[in-house]
């Protein structure tokens, strides 16, 4: 686990600044839910976060460590998709497994960290399976689990579950955050389903246009919005 600050970043794409002088603190295994419209960049923060888009402007500390310089590869983080691509030709097990064989663990190592994903995600029997004979709830364990095996000091979602029917959603949501409740993995969650956030975060970080309106637990944002954006997005009766 680790603390994550994000410190008066800003992003450019040419001469267009998507993210405006954004600061951010979220504390050592907290669940923080970024969460805002379309468009506001939280793809593009979370992008920096894991190494795979350049800061123009501030610092980003995982842990004590500035991470600006660091290539993803050395960031200890694991990111989980909207769309999880699980490599349709590997079973379940060796689509959680790969990363781990890509960077040469022992193989013993590996078959422990594959055994513990699948048992805290219930994919015990389902290890032998391939991902087209797999329902979406299932595959969606898969990729996290993937994300699991790694044991990061952070997670990155990015709408892990935007693809999901809504009654699955409901079902991941208490997943994820049974998950997180037993792991205690300091996790970065975006969404731009306010509901998802109110019920998912530790903290929540509203985001419009590229900054952040709003920081706090989600009853003190909900009770306290501080301007008619945030009233209006979080849909509280201000
Ligand atoms: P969100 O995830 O909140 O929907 P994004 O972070 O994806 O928002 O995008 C924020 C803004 O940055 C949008 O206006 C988007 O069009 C723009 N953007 C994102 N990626 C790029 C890119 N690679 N090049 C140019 N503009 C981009
Ligand atoms: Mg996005």
């Amino acid at each position: 686990m680790a603390s994550v600050q994000i410190r008066n970043v800003q992003k450019y794409f040419g001469s267009t600044q998507v993210i405006r002088g954004v600061n951010i603190d979220i504390k050592d295994g907290e669940f923080a839910v970024l969460v805002g419209p379309s468009g506001c960049g939280k793809s593009t923060l979370l992008r920096m976060l894991a190494g795979l888009e350049e800061i123009t402007h501030g610092e980003i500390l995982i842990g004590d460590k500035v991470v600006n310089n660091v290539a993803p590869k050395e960031r200890d983080i694991a990111m989980v998709f909207q769309n999880y691509a699980l490599y349709p030709h590997m079973t379940v097990y060796d689509n959680m497994a790969f990363s781990l064989i890509l960077a040469r663990s022992d193989k013993a190592v590996i078959k422990q960290r594959v055994d513990k994903a699948s048992e805290v995600l219930g994919l015990g029997e389902l290890l032998d399976r391939y991902p087209r004979q797999l329902s979406g709830g299932q595959r969606q364990r898969v990729a996290m689990g993937r994300a699991i095996v790694r044991d990061p000091q952070v997670f990155l979602f990015d709408e892990p579950l935007s693809n999901l029917d809504a009654k699955l959603r409901v079902q991941m949501r208490a997943e994820i955050k049974a998950l997180h409740q037993r792991l205690r993995t300091t996790s970065v969650y975006v969404t731009h389903d306010q509901i998802e956030a109110m019920t998912m975060a530790d903290q929540i970080v509203v985001m419009h246009d590229g900054i952040v309106e709003q920081f706090g637990k989600p009853l003190e944002i909900y009770d306290h919005p501080r301007n008619l954006f945030v009233a209006g997005f979080i849909g509280s009766p201000a």
